[in-house]
């Protein structure tokens, strides 16, 4: 049986172990590009086509031999007549005689004829049979206008062009966002919505992912009861699975439901058992301390092994970590973790430690926790020899943002009492304020780093 006086792990020691007993990321799958947001790329995404695919326009206008209009001014304008066009999907064999436009639509090709696009913006246009500019300029049904093309209407004859312009102008090049074969995204990390958007453009339908990871949580103790069911004398609703399978979710898992167990070895044992073969990684909150009927250590040693028992983190003493026997199907070991029951110390716990071996499951390069630097406007007080994670809010301007100071620093306040079973405060908090090992309190004015809780 464990007792109060096990020394107590650095929260780097327990890092470390936990990490190093997770196991390795979970093997590759192909997954469509609309299952694929915030899952991890396992490989080297190549581009499978020139990106643009061909040349072509930046612009409706008209496509032109840039030598054609060299001399164009406002006084002295150029007519190129209209011979044809190229929209948008179409094909782009069409002659450019010289003295001559195409009408273009934006992203449609360029015909090889051509080297520079005009946009229609700049130009004056002659509708069919309206004669020479200055007869034309007097008809009622103004057949010139200038300031682009109406949906709909017939080509024009020919247009008139201002001013010059060069080779290649309001030309998007072959390739010249991304070529073929080249590297598009890397490997290791949450794919993003602008990164669909890429792999789709350049024809993938799907993107090569590690396995999402399987979260299985699981709660102990005989108080315990579901939400809505009846509650009786002595029940207490179950806050901290519904919490827990969230944070799984927001740690891009799957999160799967095991239910409540009352405080009995056997309970224990019968829920994790099976879970064993079909979760990547457990979580069971309560039970994990040194009291009469805490065996979830005891379940965790039938398992497999226990690795660390106690942290100096405050909250989240007691805490233990544990990897079961190699399962069947494919030897891995998967890591169990058994949080503190306390509301506020098993979401601030999972955070610490649970989050980065789902990290590493899902095949994250650099788990990444997203810290700040603030200075507290409160004493901030704590155990002095655990590490504190207070429950903190930012304070924000009219519009919500965080206000910061000239050196770039947040403002906190505690977002309520700092007990670990106070859980409107967690619930209030935008972040942890991390309160070193070797004080026992901040003063007012002090700095302080804070994590980010997720949002
Ligand atoms: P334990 O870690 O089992 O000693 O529990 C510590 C405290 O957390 C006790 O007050 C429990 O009633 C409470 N607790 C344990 N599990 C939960 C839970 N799932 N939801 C809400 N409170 C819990
Ligand atoms: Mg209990």
């Amino acid at each position: 049986m464990a007792n109060e006086t096990e020394p107590m792990l650095s929260i780097e020691e327990a890092h470390e172990l936990v990490l190093a007993a997770s196991s390795d990321p979970l093997p590759a799958e192909d997954t469509p590009l609309e299952s694929a947001l915030s899952r991890v790329l396992a490989e080297s995404i190549l581009s499978t086509l020139d990106l643009p695919r061909w040349d072509n326009s930046a612009m409706d206008g008209f496509a032109v031999h840039a030598e054609d209009v060299a001399g164009a001014a406002s006084g002295s304008p150029v007519r190129l007549r209209v011979v044809g066009e190229v929209r948008a999907g179409a094909s782009a064999d069409v002659e450019l005689p010289h003295g001559c436009a195409i009408r273009i639509a934006t992203g449609a090709r360029i015909p090889d004829t051509a080297d520079a696009v005009i946009p229609v913006e700049e130009t004056t246009l002659i509708a069919s049979g309206a004669g020479s500019v200055s007869s034309a300029a007097t008809d009622s049904v103004s057949p010139i206008r200038s300031g682009g093309f109406r949906a709909g209407e017939p080509m024009p004859e020919a247009c008139l062009v201002t001013s010059g312009v060069e080779p290649g102008a309001f030309i998007r090049r072959r390739g010249e966002d991304v070529r073929a074969g080249a590297r598009m995204l890397e490997p290791g990390r949450r794919v993003t919505p602008a990164q669909i958007a890429l792999a789709a453009a350049v024809g993938l339908g799907s993107l090569r992912v590690h396995r999402q990871p399987v979260a299985a949580v699981l709660s102990t103790g005989d108080e315990l009861r579901s939400a809505g069911l009846e509650l009786g004398e002595s029940g207490i609703p179950d806050a901290n699975r519904p919490g827990l399978l969230a944070m799984c979710r927001a740690a891009g898992a799957h999160a799967v439901d095991l239910g409540i167990v009352p405080d009995s070895l056997d309970s224990v044992l019968a829920a994790l058992r099976p879970a064993i073969d079909r979760s990547d990684l457990l979580i069971v909150s309560g039970g994990v301390s040194v009291g009469p009927y805490d065996v979830v250590r005891s379940a965790f040693e039938a398992l497999g092994r226990v690795e660390l028992w106690r942290v100096a983190v405050q909250p989240g003493k007691p805490f233990a970590f544990g990897t079961s026997e190699p399962r069947a199907s494919d030897g891995r070991r998967v890591p169990m973790f058994g949080l503190p029951g306390n509301p506020v110390s098993a979401l601030v716990t999972f955070d610490l430690f649970v989050r980065p071996a789902l990290d590493r499951l899902s095949g994250l390069a650099s788990p990444y926790v997203e810290t700040d630097r603030a200075i507290t406007e409160e004493r901030l007080g704590k155990a002095a020899g655990r590490r504190g994670f207070l429950r903190v809010v930012v304070l924000r301007d009219e519009c919500g943002a965080p206000i910061r100071d000239a050196a770039g620093r947040l403002r906190v306040r505690q977002s309520g009492h700092q007990g670990s079973h106070v859980l409107s405060a967690m619930a209030a908090a935008d972040a942890l304020a991390v309160v070193p090992e070797a004080v026992d309190h901040l003063e007012p004015g002090a700095e302080v780093e804070i994590r980010w809780l997720p949002r």
